[in-house]
């Protein structure tokens, strides 16, 4: 009896010392020696791996002297995350191939350039692989077990290291969101016990909203690869073209319960573009990791759930690149301990998994290492014989309305080295012709795509770029007028026409006339907005044209001037000076202009808002329109004094945290303000009365569905994220700015608003009949969704009521639709 109970002490000492503080032997292979000369990360931490969570200082900090301790590592900063922390990227070989990494790398980058490729030496060539760590901050063992696995390569002795080094360039991104990261170490340091607690209710184990997962505007990183409109990713997306790398991993966790997840995914849901090659790769690499996890005796599984379908997903972005992405989904401890299925989930457990994917990665490369470079040279060469097949030999895309606007599409493509010529026939439009490297990610950004082997995605199932943008585009069947190739596109500068005693004018369909307008009105300068469409000195005017008097301002007519040059060239906004009020259609003294307001913005965010949505919108107001906005906490919302504000946006909420709140959101717009929502706010506000919404309900399935498929068949009836078309009334001011009669609208919910009945008025925005464009959605939704709304405004008092739904912001690369929230914020009085 005493020994069993010495026996249980002893487990019970030794499980809280594995929770607590794991020893270095507990991580890294114990068959090597290890060169003293290199700090370990105690010796720069002040604490062992996995006893605290990483701060990205103290991870930046011992980057950097791993850096300055070993001539296999040299240490760059590639910018900034928007609160300043430092993009670092480590490139890790031997010393050798250090002082001839140029060479290494020129000579690498022949292999995607089918052209060139044939005469690259791959026997004698380094593998090259990227590691990169904790995408999603709350997901935190990758980049604290990527302390253990830069400490390893700068330290590790004996012939296996060596050897990997001659034949490896890693190159290491410590912490692919430092803001993230950070965010979340705060918390859960914060409440850390010191007798660590495993019950999942502490608080540590409950992160406070927004949480560590996103960027500081509350992007997930992870989707942003392929349009790469974050710091971060830019940073990033600039590396990997830099190397095109045969490889690159992901390191991520998930649910508390499960174990161990690493590619491939569930193969049905792969992207058609990517060669059955690269599955096949990826599941050798995986018999690597299942040998390392049986050796240490962890729980994995693959092939049941993920995918490889966006490639705007780190895993999934290198498989369109000639390389091999790799997720790794490690259990959350979410902290520093916590019970699940498998027992006590401890941190140093789930740093010790990542650790230890790592290192079968860099094993799978070592010996696989020709195979990996020959797929990549066979990719490139591969996608040269599609091109000769394909009749479309160009792509024509660019917006003369909106020079702003094509030049961020076409910076766009500049990052992900697709290469573009002026076309001869029009000067604002560009020409991609289809016969370069990257034709299989010019694919990946254009195509339409409406037929899907399976029903299920992981993300988005459709991102066709130039609609997200709302940029013109057509193809082309010969490359006869495509011109010099441009290398360096300039944002577009634009000009007042001249300096005017009376008044000046711009139109509405420039993106970043919202921004000029802003500045404008905070000045203090009064300006109007005309209702309908008039001619001027030969030039016509659209409906939303903006009219700014000069007479009996608060500037004379020199500052006026001055300040609107100074705003033209920032925006790329062309201003015209109007000597007379009289015109061909409304003059300019006609109440057909309506005076405009500064507007003066509250987003509602905190409990119960979709953290996403909400940064989507602070993000385009704060970084791109310079309109400043507040954060209105949901738990503050019932006491908040909301008289100041022009508009209150309420992001997508199922509206549970705003029931105390309802009084005071009724008596704001009941006084004159104008309250925009987004989604599924849509139920809370038509159930509360704000405006009265006929929603199509869904029928109950009466299918014959196994119980093994269910899950399946359930989620062959959401809408993951696909692109439909509208119609929309030119004349009606949410319109404004669009030249079109049809919209592309991104959609990723299931509500539908039936329309206003015939006798009344044009709906402004309404779905085709069959408006699908691009991606999947189920029979039974398609047909539901046809000829409902997207947009609808309601008159409350003397207010407004006006809401979308759908996401109208999504991801920060949704430019198409940006306006249709500037129409609410600045226009929503006159809808
Ligand atoms: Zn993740």
């Amino acid at each position: 009896m005493k020994k069993i109970f010495t026996f249980v002490i002893l487990c019970f000492i030794a499980l809280s010392i594995s929770a607590q503080k794991a020893d270095l032997s507990y991580y890294l292979p114990q068959d090597i020696s290890y060169n003293e000369a290199i700090p370990t990360p105690e010796s720069i931490l002040g604490f062992q791996v996995g006893e605290w969570h990483v701060s990205h200082d103290k991870l930046a900090e011992y980057m950097k002297a791993l850096a300055n301790a070993s001539d296999r590592i040299s240490v760059e900063n590639r910018g900034t995350t928007y609160e300043g922390r430092p993009l670092l990227l480590l490139t890790i070989t031997s010393a050798k191939n250090h002082q001839n990494i140029e060479t290494i790398r020129t000579e690498h980058l022949k292999l995607s350039d089918a052209t060139n490729s044939s005469t690259a030496a791959v026997e004698n060539m380094p593998l090259v692989v990227y590691q990169g760590y904790s995408i999603h901050g709350n997901e935190p063992s990758g980049a604290n077990a990527g302390l253990l696995v830069a400490y390893y390569l700068a330290a590790a002795e004996g012939d296996y290291i060596t050897e990997l080094l001659d034949t490896t360039v890693i190159l290491f991104d410590p912490s692919y969101n430092p803001d993230g990261l950070n965010r979340f170490a705060s918390w859960v340091n914060t409440h850390k016990n010191q007798i660590i607690t495993s019950d999942n209710n502490d608080r540590e184990y409950d992160e406070a909203w927004p949480r560590g997962r996103t960027n500081h505007y509350w992007f997930d990183m992870n989707r942003d690869w392929l349009v790469g409109q974050l710091p971060e990713s830019q940073a990033r997306i600039k590396s990997f073209h830099q190397w095109k790398p045969n490889i690159l991993t992901d390191h991520h966790e998930m649910g508390t319960n499960s174990s161990f997840f690493f590619q491939p995914g569930i193969p049905s849901r792969t992207h058609p573009l990517t060669p059955k090659l690269n599955q096949k790769l990826t599941k050798e690499i995986a018999t690597y990791h299942a040998k390392a996890f049986d050796k240490i005796g962890s729980l994995y599984y693959s092939e049941e759930s993920f995918d490889d379908f966006y490639y705007g997903k780190g895993s999934t972005f290198p498989d369109i690149n000639g390389g091999i992405g790799i997720l790794f989904e490690q259990a959350s401890a979410r902290g520093h301990s916590q019970n699940s299925d498998n027992g006590v989930l401890t941190f140093p457990f789930a740093i010790r998994n990542h650790f230890t994917a790592a290192l079968s990665t860099l094993r799978a490369g070592k010996n696989m290492r020709t195979d990996l470079l020959n797929y990549q040279r066979n990719f490139y060469k591969n996608a040269q014989k599609e091109v000769a097949k394909d009749k479309n030999k160009a792509i024509v895309f660019g917006d003369a309305a909106d020079k702003a606007k094509t030049f961020r599409f076409a910076e766009m493509l500049q990052r992900q080295k697709i290469k573009f010529h002026k076309y001869t026939k029009n000067e604002s439009n560009y020409v991609i012709p289809m016969n370069q490297p990257n034709y299989r990610m010019i694919k990946g950004m254009f195509e339409k795509r409406t037929k899907f082997q399976d029903s299920l995605f992981y993300d988005v199932s459709a991102w066709t770029l130039p609609l997200a943008f709302d940029i013109d585009y057509s193809y082309a069947t010969n490359t006869s007028n495509v011109g010099s190739e441009v290398t360096d596109v300039t944002f577009p500068q634009g000009k007042v026409s001249a300096k005017s005693n009376y008044a000046y004018l711009f139109e509405w369909d420039e993106y970043y006339t919202p921004k000029v307008l802003y500045h404008i009105l905070k000045a203090g300068i009064r300006a109007k907005v005309a209702m309908k469409p008039f001619t001027l000195n030969g030039k016509s005017y659209d409906y939303g044209t903006i009219m700014i008097p000069v007479q009996n301002q608060k500037k004379n007519t020199n500052d006026m001037h001055s300040m609107l040059t100074t705003i033209a060239a920032a925006t790329g906004v062309n201003i015209d000076a109007a000597n007379t009020g009289l015109t061909v259609g409304i003059d300019l003294g006609s109440s057909n202009f309506r005076a405009l307001k500064l507007p003066k913005i509250a987003i509602l965010v905190g409990d119960g808002i979709n953290s996403y949505d909400a940064g989507e919108i602070w993000h385009l107001l704060d970084t791109r329109y310079d309109i400043p906005v507040t954060k209105l906490s949901t738990k503050n919302l019932s006491r908040a004094d909301l008289t100041s504000y022009t508009a209150i946006i309420m992001p997508n909420t199922s509206g549970n945290s705003l029931k105390s709140a309802t009084k005071n959101l009724k008596t704001y717009v009941q006084n004159g303000g104008t309250l925009i929502g987004y989604r599924n706010s849509l139920k809370w506000l038509n159930t509360n009365k704000f405006i009265k919404l006929d929603f199509k309900k869904s029928k109950g399935e009466t299918k014959n569905v196994a119980f093994d498929q269910r899950q399946n068949f359930r989620g062959a009836q959401f809408i993951g994220g696909a692109i439909f078309e509208a119609e929309i009334d030119r004349t009606h001011p949410i319109s404004f700015g669009y030249n079109d009669t049809k919209i592309a609208l991104f959609r990723n919910t299931t509500i539908f608003v039936k329309p206003d009945s015939i006798g009344t008025y044009k709906n402004a925005l309404q779905y085709t009949k069959n408006p699908l464009l691009s991606g999947y959605i189920s029979k039974e939704n398609l047909k539901k969704l046809g000829g409902t709304i997207p947009f609808k405004t309601a008159n409350m008092g003397k207010g407004k009521v006006i809401v979308f739904t759908d996401n109208t912001n999504f991801r920060a690369f949704w430019y198409g639709t940006n306006k249709l929230l500037m129409n609410a914020i600045y226009f929503g009085k006159m809808m």
